[in-house]
């Protein structure tokens, strides 16, 4: 399946549901987390809809994580933490809770271990301020 109407990253991927995107290449989309566990938090997807890596095509997969390494990047040069991670979930009691392959980027601060996930959603205003400086620094 390459759309599922039903999914909210692919509504995102079609503009339905708006999203503070930082790029967007032919086959992903990276775009800010809108319950961030730290600051800058990003999140990359494939265009076409797989639930998991499981269902990912080696090509997309690859598009993917080329985009996040790229994301991941920028974010150290444009955010300056001290370091990121990449975490990615399989499946409800793994903690997936988007059923769209994504992979997060999640930039780490001096004394700071960011959580799971965060809390409280963050201000649309804020995360474009985040994005712009972030893009700034592809
Ligand atoms: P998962 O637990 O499935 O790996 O993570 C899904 C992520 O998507 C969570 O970090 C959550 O904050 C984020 N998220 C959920 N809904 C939305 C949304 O509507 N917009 C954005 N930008 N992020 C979302
Ligand atoms: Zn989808």
């Amino acid at each position: 399946m390459t759309h599922d109407p039903n999914c909210l990253f692919c509504r995102i991927v079609r503009g339905e549901i708006p999203a503070v995107q930082v790029f967007e290449d032919e086959d992903t989309i990276a775009f800010m987390d809108i319950f961030p566990a730290s600051e800058g938090h990003a999140l990359v997807i494939p265009k076409l809809h797989a639930a998991n890596l499981l269902e990912m095509p080696d090509d997309a997969l690859t598009a993917v994580h080329r985009s996040a390494r790229r994301l991941a990047a920028a974010m150290m040069r444009g955010l300056g933490p001290a370091g990121f991670q990449i975490r990615q979930f399989n499946g409800a009691e793994a903690g997936q809770t988007v059923f769209h392959y994504h992979v997060h980027v999640v930039p780490c601060y001096p004394g700071a271990r960011p959580g799971l996930h965060g809390r409280d959603q963050a201000d649309p205003a804020v995360l474009a301020g985040l994005a712009g400086r972030i893009r700034a620094a592809l």
